[in-house]
């Protein structure tokens, strides 16, 4: 094999993958029989696989990171130039996009300072987690190493974020975990008939709360920080209620923790504003980022953090332990903040935030108006074009409906031409949410496309 292929002979391409391809997240056992999908070609909304058939993409690449849509020649464009000028230099080195690209973020993100490359989101957090022990280690006498995470919440997929991860059946089978990682209640409005004393009014207030309780618990002098997921993602959709995050807030500033916020899919534009802690006028010292910060066009994630942060790693350059002694590798790539600068040009000069936010509002709409005719959503909720529709068998009860049927759902709308979410878990083992989160760049047709599809879907699996 030579590594050339005609571009008509997909088949090939398919015999390929089905004997040296393992795929992300999936049981290969079906390919001994199925074909693996193949993904060839994307414009605008549009993907097209290998069959040439058309799907209307209702989630951005399959998790949240697509935003601005395929085939953006200025994107392609950018990314190419800069490949021909510097591909890579380490990142103890600058480099051009990498500090323009720096220079934006931090325009968009008052209050903070300081942009950190990394390979991933997980290790983006895993940047952030060093930093809170280092920190531990240089001003609290090795005290103060902690980490705080809250329940349903993901943070990656490397030992020590999985360490902080809130969703137990994908940790199943990886332990022993990195130690000081504290679990913290979730705070989902629809389920809080599960935790112990949740009130009826207030109850955002109550949860922010539970964090306080689990401080107490652990030791003030022993927690350094607070990890959260502005709008929670792969546990659920779950958006925090009022109340919740001034109350974080106000707890981590008493306590004298860090908050870290977890934008690595809320980041750059999916929920309506750059970031989604900016929904809720949150404060945070460490915030990480990557799929939406190029659309997928080139690998780049990042650490935010803010001056005050960065000056206790500079304070005695006398002592040789006194700086972030880390890297990674392709931090130093230099396409990536070439196709992110471009991204969030995009993103300005198209006006999509706002469209992410009318858009959004028109799918909620869509959703609810399918409530009256589909007994089996239970909740519709989620902020700008990040949304998710629970199933359930009963609202009286909020039993989930079993996994097979909520995947049969999507697996009908994918037969009508349109990607939605494989469902994600609200409850733990049960993937019964439906997401969607299309491209910001989503029109009314698009959308009102998405919302039949799932309409003609639930109909067909439900009756
Ligand atoms: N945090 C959140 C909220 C995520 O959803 C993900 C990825 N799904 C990650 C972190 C990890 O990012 P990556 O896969 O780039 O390591």
């Amino acid at each position: 094999m030579d590594g050339t292929f005609n571009e008509n002979d997909l088949s090939r391409v398919v015999e390929a993958d089905r004997a040296h391809v393992w795929h992300h997240l999936i049981q290969h056992k079906p390919f001994e029989t199925n074909d693996p999908r193949i993904i060839v070609e994307g414009k605008g909304m549009r993907v097209w696989d290998q069959k040439g058939k058309e799907h209307l993409d209702a989630v951005s690449g399959g998790v949240w990171t697509v935003n601005v849509g395929y085939g953006r020649e200025s994107i392609c464009k950018a990314v190419y130039d800069q490949l021909m000028k510097l591909c890579y230099f380490a990142n103890s080195a600058g480099s051009i996009p990498g500090s323009i690209f720096a220079e934006m973020l931090i325009e968009k993100m008052p209050g903070m300072s300081r942009v950190y490359y990394t390979n991933s989101g997980s290790e983006a957090n895993e940047k952030a987690f060093k930093m809170v022990r280092q920190i531990a280690h240089k001003r609290y006498g090795g005290k103060k190493t902690k980490i705080m995470y809250r329940d349903r919440d993901y943070h990656g997929s490397t030992l020590a974020a999985m360490s902080a991860g809130g969703q137990d059946e994908r940790n199943a089978q990886y332990g022993p975990f990195a130690p000081d990682f504290v679990r913290v209640p979730h705070c989902m409005e629809y389920r809080k008939h599960e935790l112990d004393g949740a009130p009826e009014e207030n109850f955002g207030e109550w949860a922010a709360d539970q964090i306080e309780q689990v401080i107490l618990r652990e030791g003030p002098d022993t927690v350094g920080a607070l990890c959260l997921e502005p709008v929670t993602a792969g546990g659920g959709v779950i958006e925090a209620p009022e109340g919740y995050w001034q109350r974080v807030q106000e707890i981590c500033k008493k306590y004298d923790i860090l908050l870290h916020i977890d934008e690595v899919v809320c980041g750059v534009g999916r929920t309506g504003t750059w970031f989604g802690y900016q929904q809720y006028g949150v404060k945070p010292d460490f915030v990480t980022m990557a799929k939406g910060v190029a659309s997928g066009y080139a690998a780049i994630a990042c650490m935010v953090t803010t001056e005050e942060v960065f000056d206790m790693f500079k304070d005695d350059a006398s002592d040789p332990l006194n700086y972030f002694r880390d890297i990674s590798t392709f931090g130093g790539c230099t396409a990536g903040p070439a196709a992110a600068i471009e991204n969030m040009r995009i993103i300005q000069d198209e006006n999509l935030l706002q469209n992410c936010t009318d858009m959004g509002n028109r799918m909620v709409g869509n959703l609810q108006a399918l409530m009256e005719k589909h007994k089996v959503i239970g909740d519709v909720r989620g902020k700008g074009l990040f949304l998710g529709a629970e199933l359930v068998v009963d609202r009286a009860t909020k039993e989930p409906v079993d996994e097979k049927m909520a995947q049969a759902v999507v697996a009908d709308c994918m037969s009508q031409g349109v990607i939605i979410g494989a469902t994600n878990r609200s409850v733990p083992g049960k993937n019964n949410t439906l997401c969607f989160s299309p491209a910001l760049i989503a029109t009314a047709d698009d959308i009102d496309q998405i919302t039949d599809a799932v309409d003609g879907a639930l109909g067909r699996v439900f009756g």
